[in-house]
């Protein structure tokens, strides 16, 4: 009874998170944007009042989009194995942050997309993404709008990001071109646990103030988030912290006497 006119296709490995929608109507509307569009991977980070017969409504027909999509409780769940994370945003940032419009921000996750799966990432209807949040993400987009009046509605933004993935997606956009060797992006919990591991090597050698922590980390995320870190580069990165973990026990042990000159390690506090 359903009759097709087209072979449907598909856009897999693009996964959209909708971070605490608190409108169930918006949830559907997002889930029908993204069908007529290809993209079908929904997943949603606490959503208010869901499932929700108004989800379904607002679907009209997308909600197989509905009913595949995970809730999960945090951000890391929804982005876990994702290799690239674009963030969306209404408004300007007081960090400075590589912001691009919705083609680029399309394009780029679609070439992202040839070492993984990759996400865009949604805010709140309210207050957006908050800035831990958008730290996860390795680019920002921010559909040029009324600058007196800049802030769509989450499923039409969400529309116009899926139009330009589906747009982007076709003969000759960027998929038809996958001829070089694919890099090995490190996912975004591979790059989260580094830094956390970064966290507590800075800390043990006294140079990360446990009192003050948070704006060298953060800046410190900004900076590998930016730098799109292949899997061996992570893995660099953790054997050279492991290295300097090592030496400080050593130096701890065999020093032991004048301990006061030693560096201590994290578990030591301050
Ligand atoms: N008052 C919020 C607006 C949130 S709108 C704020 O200041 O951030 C809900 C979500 O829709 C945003 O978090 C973002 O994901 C998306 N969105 C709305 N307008 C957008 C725009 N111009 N560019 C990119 N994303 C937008």
């Amino acid at each position: 009874m359903t009759e097709q006119n087209e072979e449907p296709r598909e856009l897999p490995g693009v996964r959209v998170v909708l971070v605490e929608p608190s409108h169930p109507g918006n949830v559907g509307a997002v889930a029908r944007a993204m069908k007529t569009m290809c993209v079908r991977d929904l997943v949603l980070v606490n959503p208010a009042r869901y499932p929700s017969a108004e989800a379904t409504a607002r679907a009209s027909g997308a909600d197989d989009i509905l009913a595949a999509a995970p809730v999960v409780e945090t951000v890391d769940e929804a982005l876990a194995g994702c290799v690239f994370v674009v963030g969306t945003t209404a408004r300007r940032r007081h960090l400075p942050w590589p912001v691009v419009d919705a083609a680029q921000g399309a394009g780029r996750l679609l070439e992202e997309r040839r070492s993984g799966p990759v996400a865009l990432l949604f805010g709140r209807e309210h207050s957006g993404l908050t800035n831990e949040e958008v730290e996860r993400c390795n680019a920002l987009v921010r559909i040029p709008a009324n600058p007196g009046y800049s802030s769509l509605n989450l499923a039409a933004a969400a529309q116009i990001l899926c139009y330009e993935l589906y747009r982007q997606s076709g003969e000759g956009g960027p998929m038809a071109d996958a001829d070089e060797v694919p890099r090995v992006e490190a996912t975004v919990d591979e790059v989260s646990g580094m830094l956390e591991h970064l966290r507590r090597v800075a800390t043990a050698v006294e140079f990360l103030d446990p009192q003050s922590p948070r704006l060298l980390m953060r800046r410190l995320g900004r900076l590998f988030n930016r730098a799109r870190l292949e899997r061996t580069e992570v893995q660099i990165l953790r054997g050279l912290l492991a290295a300097v973990e090592r030496k400080l026990r050593q130096e701890v042990t065999t020093d032991g006497r004048s301990g006061d000159s030693a560096p201590r390690n994290s578990e030591g506090g301050t």
